[in-house]
């Protein structure tokens, strides 16, 4: 909605519903608001509504760029549709007989809170207060219709905090030695009204007696909440755009609080926490608007399946008024069948009698989602792409990492990034040497709180029930372990003060040691005290069947990222089909061998390096064959030594005298080498495909390891395997040519080796430096296939920060930069731009170039739709992520098809680039 919408704001600007007709519809949520288009749509299935309309978005947009003042055309139009509302109601708007009241309420397109509250019984003043007594024979009900009033409006409209007004209530209250807001008597109330009007009169305001003075007060109040730093504020978080606007909707009023016959409440047509099959809801007897959540008394259940421990001893509204609950439930399955969704309902009883004031679509926690989806589509409600349509593919995580019981109590310390989700409770270690220990000898659970991780850490992680830190950001080593353990891990949380050799952690005042009790949820980044109960989920029925509807409608493949049989077979058990990055390192960190490895590296000779090298091939080959196994006959992608070797040999001179002690080498020596291999660049430095050119004995006993565990399953086990063979940190062509070269070599000397026929093997490499997608024509013509380290590739793109770094793609499809202005792309330095660039210039070179990426976005929803339209042949990710990246493969088939430039659509009349005769 931009200005050239706003000068529409001059035909109609408030939309009538009422006696059984309505001039909106429920379709008209941009227009009318979420809230709005359902009141109308509701009044057209011919439900109990009362009465009312809704001013339009339209005009809050005309009201923000009008300097605040309201369409010309919009008095009459409000006039008019009031005076509707009189006639239907038999009530006169500021009328000394039968006086009408109406409720003002907001409402966006989407559900906001943040913008302004409800008043309820607008109208009301000394004169037609009168009025509500004669016609309701109930002066009781009368003042505590116009007491509410004035806290409401002052609250709202005159920047009068509810607070003061509340207290001068509870004062009455205990001064009248009573408990039970509905035991004051007329009397009472009519004095606490006379208060509540001096109350405004001190705070030199001034309260409004002209009900139509009120009416626009409260119009623009509301409109005004909408630049509210609460409702600004909650916009950026949930990229809701300004432009939207809110609507208003003023309403005939319906009173649940005029007598035992009146009630108000709110209901779910299911279990929003479980996805059962019931009808759920609370009530109070006697009472207004939001009485029932604002805890003043305690609500009752509707009826027996909505009963919990607290209310055991309170009737339901099926037991004290059977009639309206019958109505309701008529109502409840009405709505639900015609939205076709799980409801969120707000209801008000009057004299017996029942009135719908709201319907949306209820939230609902991950598996309530599931259960729901899955029962709708069985119960022919919905379709199976509704149903995968239907859950967030992030929600799917809540399910399979254990989570804080939602009923337990928690003390929360600090809040650092919810880097790997789930929730664990353990005692607090900081050394990773004592976590193996208190878990392997002592039997106890421990948290591993570290300043940040280091691969040498990785024991410690482990055995660790959840993983904090102080530094490091969502793609800091802590954090991808962490997820791809599946573990649950709170990074960057600053408010820590670690002290390692202390034993001790601080936060704020608060001093923890080691052997304290610490509990995480990484999936809202929070760190609290203690212990809190979690519950496991289990993956159900419904999650399979789920998993086998989107497995029915997604094109792109879900691999997985795995280092270790035990996460490859975790991975396939969620659906992977295939291995797409598996890294070796990790393999020369084993504690059997690591010292081999650092014998290597500290080699002088070719010679003394191969004999090292010598020592490691059979354990390798052990891996390898452990991880073919798992992944049964499914491609696996194994990327050769990434690591610059210095993250080998220990820093301290603690650990460098001892290491020198065991492989029997000088100290002096052992420090000198470690200083000569420091690298200062993470991503350029002697490292990857360079250590390989340097060092061509490292790879070659790798490739070999790979080849021989091929040959040696496809021996005895009649096993298939294609292994794919990843060459890292390619820049250049040359350096593909030069290192596939010898693999090659390699892998046939191995295969001859071993005398047997029809073992194939792909070599291909990452791209993941921005050169090496610049110029991926020529490095095509060198490996048989590309994936996508965005890791490293977003950061050398944008040379943002490590913490930023893995959210970016993400932040910057949701931005949909591309959709909105294709050229302003262009100008954006962006990884996607660069996928797709290399996606064209490879295939261009080799048609059939398989193309994967297996970088942190594999797992993202959002990057995952980006790599359906990209043509990519698979997205990977570490093994919890599976679920969600075949759910959101399959949302991206329904939304729609393959192909097309995504990022940057130039417009036809741009000049092309003349490419093509630019290439060699
Ligand atoms: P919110 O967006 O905070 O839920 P609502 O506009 O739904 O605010 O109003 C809150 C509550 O006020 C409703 O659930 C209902 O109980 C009460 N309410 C609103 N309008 C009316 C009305 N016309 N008659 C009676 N009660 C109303
Ligand atoms: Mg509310
Ligand atoms: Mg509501």
């Amino acid at each position: 909605m931009s200005t050239k919408q706003s000068s529409k704001a001059t035909g109609r600007l408030v939309y009538s519903f009422g006696g059984g007709k309505a001039d909106g519809n429920e379709g008209m949520k941009n227009l009318l608001g979420g809230k709005g288009a359902n009141l109308h749509g509701m009044t057209q299935l011919g439900l109990p509504v009362p009465p009312g309309f809704t001013i339009t978005t339209e005009v809050c947009t005309h009201f923000y760029s009008n300097a605040k003042s309201y369409p010309k055309a919009l008095e009459s139009q409000v006039r008019t549709a009031l005076s509707r509302i009189e006639k239907t109601m038999h009530r006169k708007f500021g009328g000394r007989k039968n006086p009408l009241l109406v409720s003002v309420r907001s409402g966006a397109r989407a559900s906001m809170p943040g913008m302004m509250d409800t008043i309820l019984n607008l109208g009301l003043n000394d004169e037609t207060v009168l009025g509500l007594v004669e016609e309701s024979k109930d002066p009781r009900f009368a003042y505590d219709s116009y007491r509410r009033f004035i806290t409401m409006y002052s609250d709202v409209v005159l920047g009068i905090h509810a607070n003061q007004f509340e207290s001068a209530f509870e004062d009455k209250k205990s001064e009248r030695g009573i408990e039970a807001d509905t035991d004051l008597t007329a009397e009472d109330l009519k004095e606490i009204v006379a208060h509540f009007k001096q109350i405004v009169r001190l705070a030199g305001k001034h309260f409004p007696e002209d009900p139509w003075e009120q009416l626009w007060g409260a119009v623009g109040a509301v409109f005004s909440s909408w630049m509210s730093a609460r409702a600004i504020t909650y916009r950026k978080l949930n990229s809701i755009p300004e432009a939207w606007g809110t609507a208003v909707t003023v309403q005939s009023m319906v009173f649940g609080n005029m007598g035992d016959d009146c009630a108000t409440g709110v209901a779910f047509t299911r279990d929003p926490s479980t996805g059962a099959k019931k009808f759920f809801g609370e009530f109070l007897i006697n009472a207004q608007g939001e009485d029932v959540v604002a805890g003043i008394r305690t609500p009752q259940p509707i009826n027996e399946a909505s009963r919990h421990a607290g209310a055991k001893a309170l009737p339901t509204l099926e037991q004290m008024m059977p009639k309206a609950y019958g109505q309701l439930v008529k109502v409840y399955q009405k709505l639900e069948k015609h939205y076709r969704d799980m409801q969120d309902i707000e209801f008000t009883i009057e004299r017996n009698r029942l009135y719908m004031l709201q319907t949306r679509n209820g939230k609902r926690t991950a598996a309530a989602s599931l259960k729901i989806a899955c029962d709708m589509v069985r119960e022919k409600l919905i379709t199976k792409q509704e149903a995968i349509t239907r859950i967030q593919p992030e929600q799917l995580d809540q399910l399979l990492h254990p989570t804080l019981d939602p009923k337990a109590r928690k003390d929360v310390l600090a809040k650092g990034l919810p880097a790997s989700p789930g929730a664990a409770t353990g005692q607090i270690v900081f050394d990773p040497d004592l976590a193996e220990e208190w878990v392997k000898n002592q039997n106890r659970k421990v948290i591993l709180v570290r300043l940040e991780t280091s691969p040498e850490d990785i024991h410690g992680m482990a055995v660790a029930e959840g993983i904090l830190t102080a530094r490091g950001g969502m793609t800091s080593h802590a954090a991808v372990v962490a997820r791809g353990m599946g573990k649950c891990c709170v990074s960057g949380c600053a408010a820590l003060k670690i002290s390692a050799e202390r034993k001790e952690l601080n936060i704020g005042n608060l001093m923890l040691r080691e052997g304290d009790y610490l509990t995480l949820d990484g999936s809202t980044g929070e760190v609290i005290r203690g212990q809190v109960a979690t519950i496991i989920p289990t993956l159900n029925q419904d999650f399979r069947e789920l998993m086998k509807w989107v497995n029915e409608f997604r094109e792109l493949g879900v691999r997985t990222n795995a280092d270790t049989p035990n996460d490859a077979r975790i991975a396939r058990g969620f659906g992977a089909e295939g291995i797409g990055l598996c890294r070796t390192e990790h393999m020369f960190f084993e504690s059997d061998r690591i010292d081999a490895v650092r014998e290597m590296i500290l080699a002088d000779t070719h010679d003394g390096r191969v004999r090292a090298l010598e020592k490691i091939l059979p354990m390798q080959k052990g891996d390898f064959k452990g991880i073919f196994r798992e992944m049964k006959g499914f491609p696996v992608t194994i990327r050769l030594l990434d690591p610059p070797l210095h993250e080998f040999i220990p820093h301290t001179d603690d650990e460098l005298k001892s290491l020198a002690k065991r492989i029997d080498v000088p100290f002096d020596r052992l420090k000198r080498k470690a200083e000569s291999l420091h690298e200062f660049n993470p991503m350029l430095g002697h490292r990857g495909c360079r250590l390989g050119i340097s060092y061509p004995e490292i790879y070659r006993t790798q490739v070999r390891a790979i080849i021989e565990a091929v040959c040696e399953l496809v021996k005895s086990e009649k096993m298939k395997i294609v292994p794919e063979i990843m060459i890292p940190l390619v820049g250049d062509w040359r350096e593909l040519k030069y290192v596939g070269d010898y693999c090659r070599e390699e892998a046939e000397a191995a295969i001859a080796e071993a005398g047997i026929k029809g073992i194939e093997y792909k070599i291909g490499t990452m791209i993941e430096l921005p050169r090496a997608a610049l110029t991926s024509a020529e490095i095509a013509e060198h490996g048989e296939f590309f994936s996508f380290g965005t890791n490293d590739l977003t950061q050398t793109t944008y040379g943002l920060s490590r913490d930023d770094s893995g959210m970016f793609l993400k932040d910057y499809l949701d931005a949909k930069i591309y959709e909105r202005d294709p050229f302003a792309s262009l100008d954006q330095p962006g990884v996607g731009r660069l996928m797709e660039f290399s996606i064209a210039e490879g295939r261009r070179t080799r048609p059939d170039l398989k193309i994967g990426i297996c970088g942190e976005h594999g797992g993202d929803p959002s990057s995952v739709t980006f790599c359906h339209r990209a043509g990519l042949d698979y997205v990977s990710c570490s093994p919890y992520r599976v679920p969600i990246a075949l759910l959101a493969a399959a949302q991206a088939a329904i939304a729609g098809p393959r192909g097309g430039l995504l990022v940057s659509k130039p417009k036809k009349k741009t000049p092309k680039t003349k490419k093509k005769a630019q290439r060699r």
